[in-house]
């Protein structure tokens, strides 16, 4: 299939559902009360807690999950695509988020972690902006094709090793908006 084919049936490519709506709600609203609790008192409206997402597959995620959450935050992104290089070489924190995460508690939030590569670069690169403390918080975790060591602290569910869609996540970026998560068909 070519990349900029537009795809319209949506059942000749999306197979089994793997989480519903309502498990997905189900589980995000656990790990926000998860979160609340462990940041209670240590996030406040001095030096909120910095809810900072990588675009674009965590649209859903993050939104749902920032409503669950009840100690002070801010919201942020990051682009990893454009903090990529023309040459392919990472370079070093945006200017705007050095300043945005500068002595402060981090919670860095990804639709999903698969080979572990995407997480590991932006660890190291968030290091540079000094924060006081950096949690990761996964909605999907590929366990098995895990090629880099990350350390995860909130993970909402542990799946197969197969490509799924929807809930923000794309094939050849469509179906994000589905309010599920299927897996892709072969
Ligand atoms: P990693 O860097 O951990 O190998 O891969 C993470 C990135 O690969 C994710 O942020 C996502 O963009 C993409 N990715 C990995 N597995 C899947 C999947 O099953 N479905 C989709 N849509 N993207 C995936």
């Amino acid at each position: 299939m070519a990349t900029n084919e537009i795809i319209q049936d949506i059942d000749a490519v999306v197979g089994e559902t793997l989480l519903t709506e309502k498990e997905i709600q189900q589980r995000v609203a656990e790990l926000g009360q998860q979160i609340t609790q462990d940041f209670a008192g240590i996030a406040t409206s001095e030096k909120p807690l910095i809810v900072l997402g990588v675009l674009k597959g965590v649209l859903f995620f993050l939104a749902d999950l920032m409503r669950e959450i009840d100690v002070p935050n801010e919201i942020h992104f990051i682009d990893i695509s454009a903090a990529k290089s023309s040459n392919g070489h990472y370079q070093d924190l945006p200017n705007y988020l050095e300043q945005a995460i500068n002595n402060r508690h981090v919670l860095f939030v990804e639709d999903i972690v698969d080979a572990g590569l995407t997480l590991s670069y932006v660890s190291r690169i968030l290091y540079q902006g000094n924060p006081e403390s950096v949690s990761v918080c996964t909605l999907l975790s590929k366990e098995a094709n895990r090629i880099m060591d990350v350390d995860i602290r909130y993970t909402g569910f542990e799946i197969e090793p197969v490509y799924v869609i929807g809930y923000g996540l794309d094939f050849k970026e469509q179906f994000r908006n589905l309010r599920y998560i299927g897996v892709l068909k072969k």
